[in-house]
């Protein structure tokens, strides 16, 4: 059984558009937490149902500006993985960045235009409810137009800035501003706010790892997947004794499970592990679980796969050509091949 993207941590809410939307197992406990706060604080029933409410409409409000860059890539041909719910907001998991600079942009910056477009439609309904909405709606949009990545804006600035420059300056210099940022919000949280300093944690390791994404992508641009994937690749049948999977393990991370000429999945050491503690040691392969497989060709650009496997946890890439397969692309295999390629560059 495939057992990618399933996890205790998440919990699917619903499909919106066709894109999955998922909460944070974090997440249900705040909510759950709030409206326990309430009740115990000796709020009435009303009160309690209130709070309830404004703490749905926050979230309903926070899908919409998710649901909108989701919606915006489409049109641009980028699908979105899914919506996720965290208690710090959302997060929409395109499977790449649009193409060209222009559309970055629209994609960042419709998700805060939503937020003030909310507002000024809440606008006439004034009343103490609806008074917040609005504020947050406003301070939602705000917070996001920050030009620091990894804030929309951010994202819009880099856009703005590649259209002049290579792409990975822009990058840079907004990862740049991100991490200043991160650092201003922590110290005057220091002296303000707690919150402050966690918002700032996250901002800086946010930017940090946009950099990390940018140069890698830079390193790899316009190289073919042959060139760094891992060309002696043994593979198992469901068939096959556990054992046979086991053995074969010692020498590579990942095993592909192939049935027909068909790639069924990947089983790791941890699985293979797993099964031979449930079932024992005359199990097959069949009975491990398995991590989703992503199939590409040797001629493929590395960076198209990079988002690929970016957003397939767990997963590896089986190389596929004229339905042989020919070799395996993992992230040890591609980090490699950008330590040798950085070093020759250097
Ligand atoms: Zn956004």
């Amino acid at each position: 059984m495939p057992t990618a993207r399933r996890s205790w941590w998440t919990w699917n809410v619903g499909k919106i558009a066709g894109i999955p939307i998922r909460m944070h197992l974090t997440l249900v406990l705040l909510l759950g937490w709030i409206t326990l706060g309430y009740a115990t604080a000796g709020a009435s029933v009303r009160a309690t149902g209130l709070g309830v409410v404004l703490v749905l409409a926050i979230f309903s409000v926070i899908v919409l500006h998710e649901l909108a860059h989701a919606l915006v890539a489409r049109r641009y041909g980028v699908a979105t993985r899914d919506i996720m719910l965290l208690p710090v907001g959302g997060i929409a998991s395109l499977e790449s960045t649009p193409a060209r600079p222009a559309q970055e942009l629209a994609v960042a910056l419709v998700g805060p235009m939503v937020n003030l477009a909310l507002a000024a439609v809440l606008l006439p309904f004034r009343g103490a409810f609806v008074d917040q909405l609005i504020y947050i709606n406003v301070g939602l949009a705000l917070f996001n137009l920050i030009p620091a990545f990894p804030m929309d804006g951010g994202r819009a600035l880099r856009a703005l800035l590649a259209m002049h420059m290579p792409a990975e300056r822009a990058t840079d210099i907004a990862a740049g501003l991100g991490r200043a940022l991160a650092v201003l919000l922590a110290v005057i949280g220091l002296f303000y706010n707690p919150m402050l300093v966690l918002i700032g944690v996250v901002v800086w390791f946010g930017a940090t790892q946009e950099r990390a994404l940018g140069h890698l992508k830079h390193a790899i641009a316009g190289v073919p997947v042959s060139a760094a994937m891992l060309r002696k690749v043994a593979l198992v049948s469901p068939q096959q004794p556990l054992q046979d999977a086991a053995t074969l393990l010692l020498g590579q991370e990942q095993l592909p499970v192939m049935e027909d000429g068909e790639p069924l999945g990947v089983i790791t050491r941890g699985d293979v592990a797993t099964a031979l503690a449930h079932a024992g040691p005359d199990a097959t392969v069949a009975e491990a679980p398995r991590h989703e497989v992503v199939t590409v060709a040797p001629s493929d650009p590395l960076d198209l796969v990079l988002d690929k496997l970016r957003h397939t946890p767990d997963s590896v890439a089986l190389v596929v050509d004229h339905g042989e397969p020919v070799g395996l692309l993992t992230a040890e295999a591609l980090a490699a091949y950008v330590a040798l390629h950085e070093r020759r560059a250097a």
